[in-house]
């Protein structure tokens, strides 16, 4: 029997797949979707959610005008997030060219075209027909149109996966990061950023903090992503958070304390974490 939600779309009831045991309370109830807590492990996830072929067509043309008209934003993030962990001071020169560099959910294709111009080889991935087509033309770069599983890339292929704002997308997170353990080459780097459940603004914000939405069918906090990261056979590197108070929600000058605050005790509700195959 099949059943479906609120918006027609069919639904699968799943277990916490770090513990593969149903052992979970209710964490948050929206609308149209609710989230639970599994009680061995903390992770948070959407326990009743769309099949895959329904969570993808969301990521249709609409998503695409929102990734286009964001990718300056997107991108300038991303840049900052990569000077943090000094990826173009250090960790680029610890290999011999060529070096061949992943980005999963590559959207535009603003960050491969970046790293293209630092002699890098750029490969994406993305589910989101619209923007392959953008960023194949516009950048003239290799992006393939499907989910990472299915492009079946060779083992230890990649110097570097990067993927940012992806994994609470996933419906296999503990599976899709053992994949790209494989793929990648030993002493290769996994750089990776989503949203921080055990941070300030989660706890200021509550149920309206930002990054509760439908579309996050998975919330981590610093432990349940290192989790799953070590669960792949990772070693973590560094550890990095940011995100403060959004404008307007105070003074300028209380907003930049606030960031400044959050940023230095590693309380950011944005997490970056770089894990090492070591
Ligand atoms: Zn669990």
């Amino acid at each position: 029997m099949k059943y479906k939600n609120k918006k027609g779309e069919h639904i699968e009831i799943i277990k916490c797949p770090v513990c593969k045991k149903e052992n979970d309370t209710l964490y948050l109830l929206f609308d149209d979707f609710y989230y639970v807590k599994c009680r061995t492990c903390g992770l948070i996830f959407q326990k009743v959610r769309p099949l895959f072929d329904s969570l993808k067509s969301r990521y249709s043309l609409k998503y695409f005008f929102y990734e286009l008209k964001n990718k300056e934003n997107f991108f300038n993030l991303m840049k900052l997030t990569l000077n943090d962990i000094k990826f173009e001071k250090s960790l680029i020169k610890q290999f011999p060219p060529p070096v061949k560099f992943l980005d999963i959910g590559c959207a535009t294709g603003m960050l491969l075209n970046y790293v293209k111009k630092l002699n890098l080889q750029p490969f994406g991935v993305e589910i989101c027909k619209p923007s392959v087509d953008y960023a194949r033309k516009n950048f003239k770069v290799k992006v393939f149109d499907k989910s990472l599983e299915k492009v079946k890339f060779p083992d230890n292929y990649f110097e570097f996966i990067h993927l940012s704002h992806v994994i609470e997308h996933v419906p296999e997170p503990v599976n899709f990061v053992k994949e790209i353990y494989r793929i990648l080459k030993p002493y290769g780097y996994i750089i990776i950023t989503t949203p921080r459940v055990d941070s300030f603004q989660a706890k200021l914000f509550g149920k309206n903090w930002r990054s509760y939405h439908r579309d996050h069918i998975f919330i981590f906090s610093k432990d349940t992503l290192i989790k799953i990261l070590s669960m792949a056979g990772f070693k973590i590197k560094k550890v990095i958070s940011w995100g403060g108070v959004p404008k307007g929600y105070t003074s300028n000058f209380i907003k930049s304390i606030i960031d400044k605050t959050v940023k230095f005790f590693n309380k950011g509700d944005v997490i970056c974490i770089l894990g090492k195959k070591e």
